[in-house]
């Protein structure tokens, strides 16, 4: 079997070490992919620190057409690297080109780079005094990314760093590896200079190689909170920039205004597209009022018993595999558990014709209705095709119960009052809000990041934190005193 390798300053680099990776919808191996030791990480770090100066000193101008050609390459293979994903993902094909389209614009932003860095001048701001303030590049920086967004979330992160001058390690997940290797070769072929960005393969050896290597200046992570936990608190001890990205458990409030047809099929898509694996997937819908959770609950129903399901790779389906067997066993255990806790089980998507009759690992939509909130399906993010309704009377108790979840990546209300749209997004304490948006992931030119267990770290990804992020701001005053003019020494502070 063909094994994928790392990608260090163009080259490919094998290791010893290596795991399968399997296609979703057939459980069969695809391919392997190298593990990286300590030693593999220190090489990539090795070709970022000969690479990394040379680049710094680059015009901002040229790095950024190193983007255009990227992004250019991008959109040419776009549908290779949609097929790599969705193999190896399970997502359908369609949900793949979207999610690279949402990468590419990144690419985008990071084209407009030199007017991102230029900083702020002041002209006399003392007597014959200019001060001016720039960004200048932190050195290597790395990314840690998860499987569920193999071309979006690394797009996220390199583009804004290497446009910024810095040299970037990227450790993609060893689940879903290979859209990373393509896209190196495309910066490769876009003219990037050899040794600045390098895909080093691996799990928690590598990952804890790039924690504790000096050299390595700033980390973003993207995954699950306990793993960006421990990557935040181990980063940080170690004196480096870290924005630390994890885990979700996003509410939609559908109020008894809210135009019903609209909000079902907005939230099927929020709930079961890409099988729930979304860190903005909705995966609870809040119903204020019986009245308003009837009605949503039998639109929602119908729907869900419907979804097209099956291989992400052919054409004209919703949803496709789960990543692997034990994510498929993970949330079926929470589907028993929410049925043994008391939640009425509405639809049941272990009872899809697929999850038997497929080797893939395949479940159908749930539905969940009366889940109330000290059930585990209701506080654990399950990452899977589970919609939970939870029935509340007042649209205050709607708010106070999603301010008090753990979690605060995403939201959004149903409502065709301005007035409640307004107090949602004033009080609602969650990181990304949509007001009759159910996936409010913002665009590349703004900033994107929860709140509470949903993000460790000050600085939101990509957009305008990530030039804060990648960068360190340095203040310069000048000034040119006359060659004949005398001056005496001055002991008190000058203002
Ligand atoms: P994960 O945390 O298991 O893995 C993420 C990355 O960390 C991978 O590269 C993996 O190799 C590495 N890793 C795993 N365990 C590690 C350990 N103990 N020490 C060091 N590194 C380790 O996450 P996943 O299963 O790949 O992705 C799903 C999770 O990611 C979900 O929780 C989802 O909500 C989250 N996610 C969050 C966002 C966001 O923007 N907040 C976006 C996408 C996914």
């Amino acid at each position: 079997m063909q094994t994928l390798n790392h990608h260090i300053a163009g080259n490919a680099v094998a290791s010893e070490r290596t795991l399968e990776v399997l296609n979703p919808a057939t459980a069969e191996p695809v391919r392997c992919v190298a593990m990286a030791d300590t030693g593999t990480v220190q090489h990539a770090i090795e070709a970022a620190r000969e690479a990394q100066p040379a680049w710094r000193d680059t015009p901002p101008a040229r790095r950024a057409q190193v983007m255009y050609r990227f992004k250019t390459l991008l959109e040419r293979d776009a549908d290779e690297i949609c097929a790599l994903v969705s193999e190896e993902h399970g997502k359908v094909l369609e949900d793949a080109m979207g999610e690279l389209k949402r990468g590419i614009e990144n690419v985008e932003y990071a084209c407009g780079v030199p007017e991102l860095l230029k900083g702020e001048y002041s002209h006399n701001a003392g007597p014959g005094i200019d001060t001016w303030s720039n960004h200048q590049p932190l050195g290597i920086v790395a990314g840690i990314t998860p499987f569920n967004f193999p071309a979006m979330v690394p797009l996220w992160m390199y583009p804004m760093a290497l446009a910024c001058g810095n040299a970037f390690i990227l450790k993609p997940s060893e689940q879903a590896p290979s859209a990373a290797v393509k896209m190196a070769e495309l910066l490769d072929e876009a003219g990037l200079p050899e040794g600045l960005f390098s895909v080093v393969h691996g799990d928690r050896e590598a990952v804890d190689a790039l924690i504790e290597a000096p050299e390595v200046r700033a980390l973003s992570f993207v995954g699950s909170t306990p793993v960006a936990r421990k990557i935040y608190e181990g980063g940080t001890r170690q004196g480096k920039r870290v924005q630390a990205l994890g885990g979700a458990k996003n509410h939609a409030v559908v109020l008894p205004d809210a135009d019903l047809d609209n909000a079902a099929s907005t939230l099927i898509g929020a709930a079961y597209g890409s099988a729930g694996e979304r860190c903005m997937a909705i995966s609870v819908a809040v119903c204020v009022g019986d009245e308003t959770a009837d009605a949503l609950v039998e639109r929602l129903a119908g729907q869900a018993r419907e979804l097209r399901i099956g291989p992400g790779t052919e054409k004209g389906l919703d949803m496709g595999a789960l990543i692997n067997a034990g994510q498929r066993d993970k949330v079926a255990g929470y589907i028993e558990q929410g049925a043994t806790a008391g939640a009425e089980l509405v639809v049941d998507g272990r009872t899809h014709p697929l999850v038997d009759s497929s080797p893939g690992y395949f479940l159908g939509a749930t539905l969940f209705d009366r889940v109330t909130p000290e059930m585990s399906i209701y506080r654990d993010e399950i990452f899977g095709p589970v919609l939970c309704v939870v029935r509340v009377e007042t649209f205050e108790e709607a708010i106070a119960l999603i301010n008090a979840h753990q979690y605060g990546n995403g939201t959004c209300v149903f409502t065709r009052d301005g007035e409640a749209g307004r107090r949602f997004s004033d009080a609602i304490e969650v990181g990304m809000v949509g007001i009759n948006v159910p996936l409010p992931v913002p665009v590349a030119f703004h900033s994107f990041g929860g709140w509470k267990d949903s993000l460790f770290g000050d600085l939101h990804a990509y957009g305008p934190d990530a030039v804060r992020f990648y960068t360190r701001r340095k203040s310069v005053s000048q000034r040119w005193p006359k060659r004949s003019a005398q001056e005496s020494a001055q002991f008190s502070f000058p203002s």
